[in-house]
């Protein structure tokens, strides 16, 4: 049994598209990373069993007011990581 969040995949997408926009202190792949993973935090999981299912709660996500609030939790993480990154390359050490 798979189970699978597509909330993950919604996030993704809108921080791939968004990433350079954001304004980041650091644009490397772990920050970039680090955003994702504190706004999925932020958001409520979306839960799906099979395909089917993804296509319908995936489209759910596209709405405005998905995508809006999807936004909102990236630009509030970025700002975090902004403040403090943990990238290994940086002065603050894992
Ligand atoms: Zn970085």
């Amino acid at each position: 049994m798979i189970i699978h969040n597509v909330m993950e995949e919604a996030v993704e997408d809108i921080l791939d598209k968004q990433w350079e926009n954001l304004a980041v202190s650091c644009h490397c792949p772990e920050c970039k990373m680090d955003v994702l993973a504190l706004s999925l935090n932020r958001l409520k999981p979306r839960y799906v069993r099979n395909q089917a299912g993804g296509m319908y709660a995936k489209a759910d996500l596209m709405t405005e007011q998905s995508r809006a609030t999807i936004l909102t939790a990236i630009v509030e993480s970025s700002k975090v990581v902004s403040a403090c990154p943990r990238h290994s390359g940086g002065m603050i050490q894992k």
